[in-house]
């Protein structure tokens, strides 16, 4: 038997979505950027060149906040995070595991 209290739980929760979350920078990303350069094909958290087989991507906003891409798009965005949209990025499959729910593949 599920609670009253919990449904009113659950329903929070669902109502209240995470919009954005700091973006995930690697200690590594100045020493990469150094090493590769800046390339079209790197990941935004490392700096590392994509990999063959790597195809997610993150979308920011302008002050640098990942977006829940399931809720914020283009044109919410200044609305929903109080920034517009910076366009989306490609991140390593490694990397993305540190901004689980905000990446996505890019169609
Ligand atoms: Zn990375």
């Amino acid at each position: 038997m599920i609670s009253l209290l919990n449904i009113t739980i659950l329903t929070f929760k669902k109502m209240e979505p995470k919009l954005t979350k700091a973006l995930y920078i690697s200690s590594k990303k100045e020493q990469n950027e150094e090493n590769f350069g800046h390339l079209s094909d790197q990941c935004i958290c490392c700096g590392k060149p994509m990999k063959e087989g790597d195809k997610l991507y993150i979308h920011l906003n302008t002050i640098g906040e990942a977006i829940n891409p399931d809720y914020v798009n283009e044109i919410n965005c200044k609305e929903l995070t109080g920034a517009e949209s910076q366009g989306c990025f490609p991140i390593g499959n490694e990397c993305a595991k540190k901004m689980l729910g905000f990446t996505f593949i890019l169609k």
